[in-house]
Formats: structure tokens, C-alpha cells, sequence
């Protein structure tokens, strides 16, 4: 691995972000400096015994801070085959501890590739971020952690408190699912080419939930989706479609929630009841 040329060289030996619009496409906004990568890999907790899954690698400066890190095997999940050509190198140099997905990473199950004990940890593509943390939420089985980089909005949202302006669907069924922190911020001058936006690391560890748990997040989804829909309505109003205004005013006393409040302003638990109610209802 000594012997493998700079980041900087590769992105230009394969004429990496050579076509603006496509890398623009796909995001590529990359890390080149090692401090960085080893600081994302080290945020992830020990690898060594782990299976990793890396969505976009890139020219592969966080991949090779994942290798040296010691995780067991590394399945790189990258669409842009320039990308995947560009890693050939680090390929051979892997010792067979590393395997290249030339692949769309929303098409790809992460169990599929790879038995558990499983980690993912990327920094992600951000136009498919979002989309790909609910798909993984979707099916945790097998997956110990997940150490992601966003851009920093979404990093709030997933993190946020009740009563704060980022909370919302999304950090509901996070943290319903995982606990979930924000570990670091790194600023637009820490990629190439810089992003518009800061970005943040999270990291999210999923919950050890009892079957009748998980089978209540299709209803949290709902009863979220409504309540969230539309945001600036009190609950009696936003959730009086999914239980019917009588059924509503008796499990909103239930859980002691007034009828009037905002739906930011109830809790990860008032959404939980809420769901198991609803679900009974269905
Ligand atoms: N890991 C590298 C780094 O940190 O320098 C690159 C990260 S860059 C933000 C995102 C990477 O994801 C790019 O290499 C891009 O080509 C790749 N990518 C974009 N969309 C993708 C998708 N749907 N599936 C797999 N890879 C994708």
C-alpha cells in the first residue's frame, strides 16, 4: 500500500472529475487528505473482525485509510467505472482483502455482498444520501453500525432533539431504529472539489428491538408522514384522517399530549404510542 501513487495522481492518471456534469452527478466530492479518511474509519470503532461496505470510493483515499485500519474485508460499491479502473492498484495491493461492486448502491442489498458482522461507513453521494440510509433502515438485520458523512442538513435532521427545527420524519425513524450521534463537522474546504455546503460525520448504531417493535415502524411511517406532512398544523388537526376525530381526541389524552401541540413537539415515545395505537386501529 506504501507503493500506491497520491490520490492526487490517480484522479489525474484516470481523468477523474474530468466531465463536471457527471461528477457534479454523482457527487464527487473528494477526500484526499489521510488525516481525514483514518478520522472517519477511526469514528467507525474497531474493524478489525468486521466486514465493510464502502458506498462510492472514488479514487479510494478512505478506502485505503479502511484497509489500513484493519477491517477484515472491504466490498467497495462504486457506479462510475472510471472510478472502479482508477482503483485497480489498490486492488492488487489489498492482498484479496478488498472487492470492487461496479454498481448503483441503491440496487445493491448490503447482506447480499457480504455475511455479518457487517459495518458501512462511507461519505456519501449526497443527491442519494438520504434515500440510501432509508433503504439500510428498511433491513438492519446483520449490520452493527453505520458511520456515514452528509451534508450537514441532513446530518441535523437525523440528530434531532423534539422541539427543534430539524425534527422531523427522518430523525424519528433514526433514532426509533438506532441511536444515533453526530460526531464531527469538516468544512467545504476539506473536499475536491468543495462542496457548496459543510458536512457532518454520523454515526448510527442500530437498537436491539422486540418483533412487536419493529412491526410498528410501517405505522410510525404513517402516522409520521401525517403528522410531518403538514407541519405547521396542530396534531388534532394533521392526524385526524388516520384515526378519525373521536378516536383521536381519546388517544391523545392517553398519552397526554394537547390536542393543539405542534407535531415537533412530541416525543420519539408520544410517536411510538401513536403508532401502536394507530396500528390497532388498521
Ligand atoms: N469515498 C470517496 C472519498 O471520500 O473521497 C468519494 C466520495 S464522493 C462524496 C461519492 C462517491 O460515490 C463518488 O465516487 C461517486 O462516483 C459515487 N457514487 C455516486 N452515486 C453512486 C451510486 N448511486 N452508487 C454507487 N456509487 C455512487
Amino acid at each position: 500500500m506504501d507503493t500506491l501513487p497520491s490520490l492526487s495522481q490517480v484522479i489525474k492518471d484516470h481523468g477523474l472529475l474530468g466531465d463536471k456534469k457527471l461528477s457534479k452527478r454523482l457527487g464527487q466530492n473528494f477526500l484526499l487528505d489521510p488525516s481525514i479518511t483514518d478520522r472517519i474509519a477511526k469514528a467507525a470503532g474497531v474493524l478489525t473482525g468486521f466486514h465493510v461496505i464502502e458506498i462510492g470510493p472514488g479514487p479510494g483515499g478512505l478506502t485505503r485509510s479502511l484497509l489500513k485500519a484493519g477491517a477484515d474485508h472491504v466490498y467497495a460499491v462504486e457506479r462510475d467505472r472510471n472510478c472502479v479502473a482508477a482503483l485497480q492498484p489498490l486492488l492488487e495491493a489489498s492482498q484479496g482483502r478488498l472487492t470492487l461492486v461496479q454498481a448503483d448502491a441503491l440496487k445493491v442489498v448490503p447482506q447480499t455482498l457480504t455475511p455479518s458482522p457487517l459495518k458501512i461507513i462511507a461519505n456519501l453521494p449526497y443527491n442519494v444520501g438520504t434515500q440510501l440510509l432509508l433503504n439500510w433502515l428498511k433491513n438492519l438485520a446483520g449490520l452493527h453500525s453505520l458511520t456515514l458523512m452528509f451534508q450537514r442538513e441532513v446530518a441535523l435532521r437525523i440528530v434531532a432533539p423534539p422541539g427543534s427545527g430539524d425534527y422531523g420524519r427522518l430523525s424519528i425513524l433514526c433514532q426509533y431504529l438506532c441511536e444515533a450521534e453526530r460526531l464531527f463537522d469538516l468544512s467545504p474546504q476539506s473536499f475536491t472539489p468543495p462542496p457548496k455546503v459543510f458536512s457532518s460525520v454520523v454515526h448510527l448504531h442500530p437498537k436491539v428491538l422486540s418483533d412487536e417493535a419493529k412491526s410498528l415502524v410501517p405505522y410510525l411511517e404513517k402516522v409520521t408522514m401525517g403528522a410531518f406532512g403538514q407541519r405547521r398544523k396542530m396534531i388534532r388537526k394533521s392526524l385526524k384522517p388516520l384515526f378519525g376525530e373521536e378516536k383521536l381526541e381519546e388517544v391523545l389524552a392517553l398519552i397526554n399530549v394537547p390536542p393543539q401541540e405542534r407535531p415537533e413537539n412530541l416525543t420519539l415515545d408520544h410517536y411510538r404510542q401513536l403508532a401502536k395505537f394507530y396500528s390497532q386501529l388498521s
